[in-house]
């Protein structure tokens, strides 16, 4: 692992930083301290100035309307936005476009699919949601039941997806559906791009316990999907699943290693703000996170570094996954305590971010920010693969041992 920056990731930083001395004004604190309404319209103008820039899908080629640049400057790009307080990614639909959908089409998509889909993602004319499991099929996701049925050039889609997270604000959603019932399980799948705006799509939201509406259910019955718009083409979508999830899986890694970093400042002073910084408790497990997001940097920058030598996502990314997703239920458990009685009725700004560790600015003694992430992280290890099952993958993939289904 080389950390030195090359000449071309040092003028991309002075960019960057150049932009962003242009843009916030003096002593802006970072939008977790932005009231929630000036952060909606700050969220809308922050986008549009980033895509004016080219500094959404950085890593992505000129000819898609990306910023031509490499996995490096996209990762000095995370660095410099968390330390500023703004986010990469400003819409909640962006993570599926820009680190699920865009790589996966760069990687396995077809000429035309990228020349139809990456740039109006980028524009935030498409909002990607993810439409993977079922009600049935959840961990053991090719046992989906969802069918497509081919008639003529497009595939006509019958069932029920659930759990497509931003689901109410997308306006596509990329699916895994068995195109083939007589195939074995997993090569009987198609990866289909699916419009849901159109009849025979009905998207519902479901409601969660922090109260919010983040997720939905997807009906489908009788949509339609162009046939040159299945990826990997008919048959070969498992192949295309598992690729996009490892980019899933992977791109918790760097943000969210420098995010967990801006949290646990956030933590510290609010052990300070309760008088805690002579509890030994406290004191060894705040010490106790601070290893481990240390650990989950190395982690990173490891994944960061076999990503720069062009190696796809591998199952190390389950790894990563992994211990972030336990290492948050850590972090927050550790906020509950130090806040004490005050998390039963709890006070203060509610959380900016949903899935990922608050930006800077965000109050440290907000009881009600910390519940929300709290509550937050039990979904965590769950999401992009439940716990058992990247322990599953660790165990059969990086140690050799025969799967849980073979064992
Ligand atoms: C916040 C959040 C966002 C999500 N967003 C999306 C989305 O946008 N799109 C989408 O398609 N889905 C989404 N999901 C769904 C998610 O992918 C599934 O919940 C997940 O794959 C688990 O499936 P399941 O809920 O059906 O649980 P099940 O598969 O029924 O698992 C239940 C329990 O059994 C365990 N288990 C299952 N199989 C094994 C095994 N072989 N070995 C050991 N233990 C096992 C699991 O670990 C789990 O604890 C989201 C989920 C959450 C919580």
């Amino acid at each position: 692992m080389d950390l030195r920056s090359t000449p071309q990731e040092q003028r991309f930083r002075a960019r960057v930083t150049e932009f962003l001395g242009e843009q916030l004004p003096p002593g802006w604190p970072g939008y977790g301290a932005l009231a929630p309404e000036a952060r909606a319209s700050f969220l809308l103008d922050w986008r549009r100035t980033l895509r004016e820039q080219r500094l959404l899908g950085v890593s992505w080629p000129a000819e898609y309307g990306g910023g031509g640049l490499g996995l490096a400057e996209q990762a000095v790009l995370v660095e410099e936005f968390a330390r500023a307080g703004v986010p990469t990614h400003p819409h909640p639909n962006d993570t599926f476009g820009l680190n699920l959908i865009g790589p996966t089409l760069l990687t396995l998509g077809t000429e035309e699919q990228r020349r139809r889909y990456l740039r109006p993602t980028l524009d935030g004319d498409i909002r990607w949601a993810q439409g993977y499991s079922e009600p049935d099929a959840g961990s053991d996701l090719f046992a989906l039941r969802t069918r497509a049925d081919r008639h003529g050039d497009e595939l006509v889609l019958h069932g029920q997806k659930v759990w497509q997270t931003a689901g109410l604000t997308a306006n596509r959603m990329f699916t895994l559906v068995r195109t083939d019932p007589d195939a074995p399980r997993s090569r009987g799948l198609s990866f289909v791009l699916l419009d849901l705006d159109q009849p025979g799509v009905d998207v519902r939201g479901i409601r969660t316990l922090t109260g919010e509406t983040e997720f939905s259910e997807v009906f489908l019955d009788g949509a339609r999907a162009r046939l040159d718009d299945v990826v990997g083409g008919p048959g070969g979508g498992a192949r295309v699943a598992l690729a996009l999830l490892g980019f899933e899986r992977g791109a918790v890694g760097y943000a969210a290693a420098i995010g967990h970093r801006i949290e646990l400042e956030r933590l510290v002073a609010l052990v300070r703000a309760q008088g805690l910084t002579a509890d030994p408790l406290v004191r060894q497990d705040v010490a106790r996170c601070w290893g481990r997001v240390h650990q989950l940097y190395c982690l990173a920058l490891t994944a960061l570094t076999a990503g720069l030598r062009g190696d796809p996502p591998g199952p190390e990314s389950s790894l990563v996954k992994l211990l972030t997703a336990e290492y948050h239920q850590t972090v927050t458990d550790l906020a509950m305590r130090v806040l004490g009685p005050s998390v039963l009725a709890p006070t203060g700004p509610r959380a900016a971010e949903w899935l990922r560790p608050q930006p800077l600015g965000s109050p440290a003694d907000s009881a009600a920010a910390w519940t929300d992430d709290y509550l937050n992280a039990r979904a965590r290890t769950i999401y992009g693969g439940s716990s058992e099952i990247q322990r599953d993958t660790i165990a059969s993939r990086i140690l050799g041992l025969p799967s849980s289904r073979e064992a």
